[in-house]
């Protein structure tokens, strides 16, 4: 057994509190053996200064679309989607978004998070990237069926299938799967009849947007007389392992439903807030026992993949949509970004505790934004920011070490992205 410790930090517990100990890992399985004073172990990390923390997790994302950070913003999702961000990525090569999802990694690496789910195509690239970079990643195939010829359409639904079978438990388990058709409007219905059953086969999770925008849930109220969840639930898409993006427009009908059925929902605080797609009741579901986790979405929505800032945002516009300072309070983002996000992904991690997964990131809290000490747990909320990660550690492995990524070389990763990024613009307009 190869063990590393990282020595002297403090912990942030389970419990939300605070204490002054040793973490030992076992890296060979990629576990936490014991957190408090720990004998000598194979290696060492320097914590001495720190907050050990639970790895973050992003619980949704489209790490590729970091290539697209930038190229058009202040625009609502509709005419977002359909006049600039689908043009571009129809010029996506698989190289594209190669390139495209290391860069997602290099900077989730360098801000702490450890974990996250990502729907996009070329997912063999996305598997091979992460497999490279080292992080924990539910990854899968997005399904859209408008504006498809039904070949078409059912070939990309066979495409998610048979990706999240290719992939699930690859990487020694660090990659798992889910079939994610893209949202409730954006795939037709007699394609969730024919395919939400085969999900349910091969025993994988299902994620999709839902709930997103007003514009989305009212053809599904005018069309079918229920709600975008309620129909959801009657195709079969909600349960223990499915989780669902946005939910920002659900009504005390949709939120009983989600918190029954255990589906969890992946709260995007600033895709809502830059897309104007609304403010998700998030006090409101974590009061009726809904399993909220936290997600940056895509880099073009956001714009960056800073979990740090993710929760500063959920924090700020979690009190705005309660109309109550004390919604959404520190603990509780600090809560979704762990153990929230990482229950909702079906990963044992998001939290310091023996038998755990050994997802970590350690802050520096010497900055003076950091200064003074009197919570640390609000620091994390409201203060701290991904460029105060020192340590970075996913499954017993360090990712990085004194802000140093040990598994993508910085350099061509963002050198390579640029290049890319131009040369995909480029194409799109031609
Ligand atoms: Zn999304």
């Amino acid at each position: 057994m190869t063990t590393l410790r990282i020595a002297g930090g403090q912990v942030l517990r389970p419990d939300m509190t605070v204490e002054r100990a040793d973490v030992l890992i076992d890296q060979d399985d990629g576990t936490i053996l014991a957190v408090g004073d720990v004998a000598d172990a194979d290696e060492t990390l320097d914590a001495s200064d720190g907050l050990v923390i639970p790895g973050l997790v992003n619980a949704h994302c489209h790490a590729a679309m970091t290539l697209l950070r930038g190229y058009a913003d202040d625009k609502p999702l509709d005419s977002w989607l359909r006049e600039d961000v689908w043009p571009v990525e129809a010029a996506l090569t698989p190289e594209d978004v190669r390139a495209g999802t290391e860069l997602g990694m290099l900077e989730m690496i360098k801000s702490g998070t450890t974990g996250f789910a990502d729907m996009y195509f070329e997912v063999d690239e996305v598997a091979e990237a992460v497999e490279e970079a080292g992080l924990r990643a539910r990854i899968g195939h997005g399904v859209v069926t408008i504006g498809k010829d039904e070949e078409v359409a059912r070939e990309d639904f066979e495409t998610s299938l048979a990706i999240a079978e290719e992939f699930d438990g690859a990487a020694d388990g660090r990659i798992t799967t889910a079939v994610m058709p893209h949202s409730l409007t954006t795939v037709g219905e007699e394609y969730l009849d024919d395919y939400i059953s085969r999900t349910r086969d091969l025993g994988v999770p299902l994620h999709y947007h839902a709930n997103e925008t007003r514009d989305e849930v009212a053809p599904i109220v005018e069309e079918r007389g229920k709600r975008p969840l309620e129909y959801a639930r009657e195709k079969g898409m909600t349960g223990e392992s499915d989780f669902v993006a946005h939910g920002v427009h659900v009504n005390t009908t949709e939120i009983d439903l989600l918190a029954e059925t255990g589906t969890g929902v992946i709260h995007c605080p600033a895709s809502n807030m830059k897309l104007a797609s609304g403010m998700a009741p998030v006090q409101a579901m974590l009061d009726a026992g809904v399993t909220v986790g936290l997600g940056t979405d895509g880099a073009a929505s956001n714009n960056d993949l800073d979990m740090f800032g993710e929760m500063r945002d959920a924090a700020m516009l979690g009190k705005l949509a309660a109309n109550d300072a004390s919604a959404v309070a520190a603990e509780s983002v600090v809560e979704m970004a762990t153990r929230g996000s990482a229950t909702a992904l079906g990963f044992d991690s998001g939290r310091i505790e023996e038998g755990a997964n050994a997802d970590l990131a350690v802050i520096d809290l010497s900055s003076a934004h950091l200064v003074p000490h009197h919570d640390l747990v609000s620091h994390l909320a409201y203060a701290a920011r991904g460029s105060d990660v020192k340590h970075t550690i996913c499954d017993g492995t360090v990712l990085m070490a004194d802000r140093e990524p040990l598994t993508l070389d910085e350099k061509s990763v963002t050198e390579n992205a640029e290049k890319r990024a131009k040369e995909l613009a480029e194409r799109a307009t031609e």
